[in-house]
């Protein structure tokens, strides 16, 4: 397959500091790099390296402390919080751990309240039946196992129809046969609708799936890895 190069974000030298008391914490040290549109990004690293920040500055969620960020020449680094806000409506959805989804609300509707808030949303009916939970439109995400919620979740991202997908350990809750269907779903986003999306992951074998990875440690890119034969989920043995 022929890699897309369209840059979607540069970053040059970011820096993200935490003060907590007396402590300053350095997450993210010294990070330089392109995001090209339409590709698969697996960011892996240990506990604590910085992967988590990482993304959220990615997202418009944390503002750097250091160094330049531009997401299709918007500079995040120099953005209001206001402004931040903006950008992450206009661009970006989230997919966390924990779900997070809304428990007075069915399945359906935590899908719905997104297409409501966004431009160009994608068919809600549509993309339960696309994440396998037609018939659980209406239950309610108490109801739900925890992949069945990733799966709601999913949807509920992917509704907004947005740019770039950023995934923070989507698979790190579920048992090993169920991340394969939830990485199958992001996987089949990324070919299908040719959005960018990012995954978190601690797992080395999620890396296969992904045009590029990033191996983060200690707030480092320690290295960038091109792979040369990408898997589907299906084709990793987990
Ligand atoms: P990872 O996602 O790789 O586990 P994180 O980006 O969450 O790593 O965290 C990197 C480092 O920054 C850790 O030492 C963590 O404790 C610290 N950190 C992250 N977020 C905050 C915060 N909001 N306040 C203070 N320290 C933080
Ligand atoms: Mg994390």
């Amino acid at each position: 397959m022929c890699m897309p190069m369209d840059v979607l974000l540069t970053a040059r030298h970011i820096s993200k500091t935490f003060a907590t008391g007396e402590v300053e914490v350095r997450a993210v040290a010294d990070m330089s790099f392109e995001i090209y549109a339409g590709e698969l990004v697996v960011i892996l690293g240990p506990s604590g390296s910085g992967k988590s920040t990482l993304l959220n500055i990615i997202g418009g969620i944390e503002p750097v402390t250091g160094g330049t960020v531009f997401y299709r020449g918007i500079p995040l680094h120099q953005a209001s919080a206001a402004q931040l806000t903006d950008f992450r409506r206009e661009y970006i959805s989230f997919v966390f751990q924990f779900y997070n989804l809304l428990p007075n609300l069915t399945a359906l509707e935590n899908v719905e309240i997104t297409a409501e808030m966004s431009a160009a949303p994608l068919d809600a009916g549509m993309l339960m039946e696309r994440v396998g939970l037609a018939d659980r439109a209406g239950h309610f995400p108490g109801r739900l196992s925890g992949g069945q919620q990733q799966r709601v979740a999913i949807a509920r991202a992917i509704c907004k129809n947005p740019e770039l997908l950023l995934c923070d350990e989507p698979t790190g809750a579920l048992d090993v046969k169920t991340g394969v269907q939830i990485l199958q779903l992001l996987w089949e986003f990324n070919r299908e609708y040719q959005k960018t999306v990012i995954i978190i992951t601690h797992n080395s074998d999620i890396a296969k799936i992904a045009h590029r990875v990033f191996h983060i440690k200690d707030g480092y890119i320690e290295k960038i890895v091109n792979n040369e034969r990408l898997l589907s989920p299906g084709e990793v043995r987990w």
